[in-house]
């Protein structure tokens, strides 16, 4: 049997933005540090960390949605260099956003919205330029997604949130793409509906054969979906294991106070659970600390932590850990 592939290879990928201070200085605010990872075929691999860690950031940067700083993305085993790379990339991989109620145009039908992707890119208008063939593809896109039919006149405030998020998946999908990245794509919506988004991503997954980079802060949502997990902080990865791996046995320290703070449902294992509560404030990425970026919070940094930034290293087979104490700190 053949082994899968990494369809993503993320290389030292830097994303920085130079933020005026007045005076004529700019400073560079480093978003996304460094970091470095595969996504394999057909995997999904969740992306977590508190607000402000880069997360979202990274998901745009990979897409070039933003020029990267530095550092490399291949797509497929190719390099996104050029422009001709960054239009290639778009008809192959696209975006699910957060809001549903900013992310879609108010002065739009379902049908345009959906077919938009479609009308712009160079790679398909020719072939959809047959109002019908239009058409269909955009009923064939709603009815992925769960979407009537009847509904592809309608403007996007004429629907619930869910319905939304439906409509902007189908969008994402227009371009047949073999990648994702969904960016918090259920967190503006109610817990109620939240569950059938999610299996719907899943099924999606199956059933066209999706790769997804799945970013969220709510680790529930991406225990449920993802095959591996990494975790961000202040711009870089700290940790990237089996979603297993990460929910039973975290390792680095601030894996372990994330996972610490997801609640569990029965209420004997809660009170057997210790939560590690984080202190202090999550500093600016303006103002990384030296040496480790948690060093300020975490309660075993020691002067090497202050003064050394550990390497993003494999500690066991498939877990890579970002700590100097790693190893002592869970023998
Ligand atoms: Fe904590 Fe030091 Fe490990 Fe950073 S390197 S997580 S400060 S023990």
């Amino acid at each position: 049997m053949s082994e899968k592939q990494p369809l993503i290879q993320v290389k030292h990928l830097k994303q920085y933005f130079d933020i005026n201070m007045g005076f004529g200085k700019a400073k560079p605010l480093k978003a996304v540090d460094d970091i470095s990872f595969d996504i394999m075929e057909g995997e999904t691999l969740g992306l977590v960390g508190e607000s402000g860690c880069g997360k979202t950031t990274a998901g745009r940067s990979i897409l070039h949605l933003y020029k990267p700083t530095s550092g490399e993305v291949i797509f497929n085993g190719k390099p996104i260099k050029t422009k001709k790379d960054i239009a290639e990339l778009r008809t192959k991989a696209t975006m699910v956003f957060q809001d549903p109620y900013s992310s879609l145009d108010p002065r739009m039908t379902v049908m345009d919205i959906i077919a938009e992707p479609l009308d712009i890119n160079v790679a398909y208008n020719a072939a959809y330029k047959d109002k019908e063939k239009r058409r269909e593809r955009v009923l064939q896109l709603m009815d992925y997604v769960g979407l009537n039919s009847e509904h592809a006149a309608r403007y996007a405030h004429e629907f619930s949130g869910g319905q939304r998020q439906r409509v902007g998946i189908a969008r994402a999908l227009a371009v047949n793409p073999d990648f994702i990245v969904c960016d918090e794509p259920v967190s503006a919506l109610d817990v109620s509906i939240q569950a059938q988004v999610i299996n719907m991503f899943a099924d999606l997954k199956e059933k066209i054969g999706l790769t997804y980079l799945f970013i969220a802060h709510d680790l529930l949502v991406v225990r449920h979906i993802s095959d591996r997990i990494a975790v961000m902080y202040l711009g870089h990865m700290v940790e990237l294991a089996s979603a297993k791996d990460i929910y039973d046995r975290p390792l680095h320290p601030y894996s372990k106070a994330l996972i610490s703070a997801v609640p569990v449902p029965d209420p004997k294992v809660a009170k057997a659970n210790k939560r590690i509560a984080l202190t202090g404030e999550i500093p600016s990425p303006l103002n990384a600390p030296k040496g480790c970026p948690f060093n300020t919070r975490c309660p075993y940094a020691t002067d090497q932590c202050r003064e050394t930034m550990p390497e993003f290293r494999e500690i066991e087979k498939g877990r890579f850990v970002a700590c100097h104490r790693a190893e002592e700190l869970n023998s």
